[in-house]
């Protein structure tokens, strides 16, 4: 069933107490020019960090993302055509198999482009969820183009619609570990099966909207501009429509903290302060 327009009918994430704490982490680099980022008639470098969420609970430790890794630093990953999208830095200790003392248990993607699977390479995590529509657009094609994350990465695709899932926030929703505390939420567009993932840590809640925002300037009312939509928007109406929700989440729950998947003003990372 379609989405309705906005407004949505948005009730707030409620304050509840856990024993979770949630960082981000910058892994590393893609140089740009804001004139092809951010539709606000600015242009210049931008520097738009790979961000991983680090979501310590209790039972395990979950990643949302893995940003790029060890073959992105040796220059062998992402290939040839991909490779000419950017050039990336990895730099030394800032990839996240080298900030983890063990595999993660879990590792949610919120969408499959190359920037986001990249260090799954190196993680040998436990499971790395997926939904169903990313699984069948990217595995064929995108992640084709490198056979180990085809063939070394345990994807576990999850089905996130209408009627096979719980409902948060207004979309369809999966419960992580059953406690209420990690959801899988649906926000296709950039992707086809694009997902966000909202916890509910000491300090509130936060959601990891991935791409469907690069930058806060984009939940500001700007747009990537139109050429690179294009380019990058797999279903640009469902894009739209999943950024007006995070748009509207964002300004009507200031408890909320949103995180976008490039935002520089990240890339020194962020975490959970105590209550
Ligand atoms: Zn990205």
């Amino acid at each position: 069933m379609p989405l309705p327009l906005p407004p949505y009918e948005i009730e707030c994430p409620a304050a509840v107490s856990s024993a979770i704490q949630v960082e981000v982490v910058n892994t590393g680099w893609v140089h740009n020019d804001w004139k092809r980022v951010v539709d606000d008639g600015r242009s210049g470098p931008i520097h738009m960090p790979l961000l991983v969420g680090v979501i310590s609970h209790p039972d395990a430790t979950i990643l949302v993302d893995s940003g790029l890794g060890l073959a992105t630093r040796q220059g062998s990953y992402p290939p040839f055509p991909l490779s000419l999208l950017g050039s990336h830095d990895i730099p030394a200790g800032m990839a996240m198999v080298e900030r983890l003392a063990e595999p993660p248990a879990i590792v949610l993607m919120t969408h499959l482009h190359y920037d986001h699977v990249g260090g799954l390479l190196d993680l040998n995590a436990g499971e790395v969820w997926t939904t169903e529509a990313d699984l069948s657009r990217y595995h064929g094609v995108g992640l084709g183009l490198s056979r180990a994350l085809k063939t070394q990465v345990n994807w576990v695709p999850k089905r996130l619609e209408d009627g096979s899932s719980t409902r948060v926030l207004g979309r369809p929703a999966l419960d992580v570990l059953g406690d209420g505390s990690t959801w899988y939420l649906s926000l296709p567009g950039h992707t086809p099966g694009a997902a966000a993932v909202l916890v509910q840590a000491e300090d509130g809640p936060w959601l990891f909207v991935g791409d469907t925002a690069w930058v806060d300037a984009h939940l500001d009312g700007a747009r990537r501009p139109w050429l690179t939509r294009l380019a990058v928007d797999a279903e640009p109406r469902g894009a739209h429509e999943s950024l007006q929700w995070v748009r509207q989440l964002r300004d009507e729950c200031p408890a909320l903290r949103v995180i976008t998947g490039h935002e520089p003003s990240l890339a020194d990372g962020a975490r959970s302060t105590p209550p």
